[in-house]
């Protein structure tokens, strides 16, 4: 199954010069969708992952349906202000300016084997972030998931490369 075909690039989105990688029109195939959550559990099977991690907002489309499968919890990360109970923040830099996102104080226990999965790998400055998160609670980052990669940023070599990464597609 060609998962490459049912993405659709979107030019100039969100803003000039940017190629956008659209998923929801991988999403909306239900063959496509079910091939590319089982092409992760199978990447992430024999690992042991007691949770999978993910990211605001596409990463909950893809994280929750492969830590069901696993029989794995799902733990979300997100945007300050929108956890209810008390978080644990890590603040990164962007092009311009910085973000910073926040995860459950409690969601992971140390010790915990833990797998990120989100939609697309860009610069890796939001993985980076998350997988600091983790590791500032105690548990341990065993895999990286994507959907997408966009390989020529060689986020893999710049940032990433304490990680095992792996992604489906690639551009
Ligand atoms: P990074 O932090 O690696 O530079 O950017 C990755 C994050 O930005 C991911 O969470 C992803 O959802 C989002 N992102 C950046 N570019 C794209 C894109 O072209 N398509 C999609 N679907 N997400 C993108």
């Amino acid at each position: 199954m060609n998962l490459k075909e049912k993405i659709r690039e979107i030019e100039n989105f969100p803003k000039e010069g940017i190629s956008f990688k659209d998923i929801t029109t991988l999403l909306k195939d239900g063959d496509y969708f079910r091939y590319a959550v089982d092409s992760i559990v199978n990447n992430l099977k024999d690992k042991n992952i007691d949770v999978v991690v993910g990211p605001e907002a596409r990463g909950f489309l893809l994280g929750a349906p492969v830590a069901y499968a696993m029989g794995a919890g799902f733990v979300p990360v997100r945007k300050p202000g929108k956890l209810p109970g008390e978080t644990e923040a890590f603040s990164y830099d962007l092009e311009y300016g910085v973000d910073t996102l926040e995860m459950h104080k409690d969601a992971i226990e140390p010790g915990m084997n833990v797998a990120i999965v989100d939609d697309l790998l860009a610069t890796g400055g939001t993985t980076k972030a998350v997988a600091k998160l983790i590791e500032k609670l105690g548990g341990k980052v065993v895999a990286v998931e994507y959907l997408i990669e966009l390989e020529f940023l060689e986020a893999k070599e710049q940032k990433l490369s304490d990680y095992e990464v792996r992604s489906l597609i690639k551009y």
